[in-house]
């Protein structure tokens, strides 16, 4: 809901007349391809025109409406991911620590940046609690979301769980067909369309425990060792490849695991019982250049930086049976 008392006041600092200012808010939606509310657009064209909006220290932000830059940012969401934390050096040679947590609502989802002993914070959580937070601030992200953030006057406190809508789980999400430019949530389900530009095949297989199928760790004397069985004396090979998908408005990395890369590359399982890297290479050129549709959930990448989909639904699509179906309903 945009209040009128944000908007006369926009309209007192601006100048702007009414039809202008929605014009300009319009355009701002528009720029952000409908991600971006009425609210949303607003508080950004205000802070183009210079505009404090400080109404909104106030009252709790539903997460669709908190853009980059804003200042006192109060809300009440669920914790629906605690991610690693990480330790890295600063140019002083102290070491610093980062851990992202993502909290959901009903609209959508936000990435909070923990630094140093904010750290401590997701120590104290769980995926699925309330949580209350006061007086954040957000920044710009590299996908150009926002990211929130906490500074020396934020307050961090755990919700009344009664006030805070359950989040649906991502398992459960529904999946949205997009376009790669608007591929921006976390954790989120999409079905997109687009072509195979690129493939990595370097290291195509991970080693699995016979037994119970999860990844073996490989030590320096070539053992492998699984955490519930033990050493491991002959692991079975699987498939992972990723590949970068272009569909005209942006491109993404999308990493398949086994029967998905096998999909992909349209290769048999013996090439992944073999673990034959040679014909993996093979395939991954023919590969190039293939329309496919595919349904996948996202993950941020920590070591990139930057968000992927995992495959869980390969589809090839022919695109020349698509143009002729396409030719047949305009001649109908
Ligand atoms: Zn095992």
């Amino acid at each position: 809901m945009v209040s009128e008392k944000v908007v006369e006041n926009i309209l007192d600092e601006t100048g702007l007349d009414k039809e202008e200012l929605e014009e300009k808010v319009n355009e701002k939606m528009e720029e952000f391809s409908g991600l971006v509310s009425e609210e949303g657009a607003l508080h950004l064209v205000a802070k183009e025109e210079g505009v404090e909006i400080s109404e909104a220290s106030d009252k709790d932000l539903d997460i669709d409406n908190i853009v980059p830059e804003m200042r006192n940012v109060n809300l009440k969401a669920r914790v629906t991911n605690i991610l690693d934390a990480n330790t890295f050096t600063r140019d002083d040679g102290d070491e610093g620590k980062v851990q992202n947590i993502v909290l959901g609502d009903n609209t959508g989802t936000i990435r909070v940046t923990l630094w140093d002993e904010q750290t401590e914070i997701a120590e104290k959580i769980d995926e699925g609690d309330a949580i209350e937070i006061q007086n954040a601030y957000t920044v710009e992200d590299d996908r150009e979301n926002a990211e929130l953030r906490l500074g020396d006057e934020s307050q961090v406190k755990m919700a009344d769980d009664d006030e805070v809508p359950e989040v649906e789980s991502p398992g459960t999400s529904e999946t949205q067909e997009a376009d790669l430019r608007e591929v921006k949530s976390e954790g989120a389900s999409y079905r997109i369309k687009g072509m195979v530009v690129n493939v990595y095949t370097s290291n195509p297989f991970y080693n699995r425990c016979p037994e119970c199928g999860t990844s073996v760790r490989e030590d320096d004397d070539g053992d492998f060792t699984c955490e519930d069985h033990g050493e491991v004396k002959a692991p079975d090979k699987a498939l992972a490849v990723s590949a970068v998908i272009d569909d005209g408005t942006a491109n993404m990395r999308a990493v398949f695991f086994r029967d998905l890369a096998r999909e992909l590359l349209e290769i048999g399982e013996e090439v992944e019982e073999e673990g034959d890297t040679s014909a993996v290479e093979e395939a991954a050129e023919s590969a190039l250049g293939k329309e496919l549709e595919l349904e996948g959930r996202t993950r941020y990448n920590d070591y990139f930086g930057r968000l992927e989909i995992i495959a869980n639904e390969v589809k090839n699509v022919d695109a020349k049976q698509e143009l002729e179906d396409l030719l047949e309903i305009m001649e109908a």
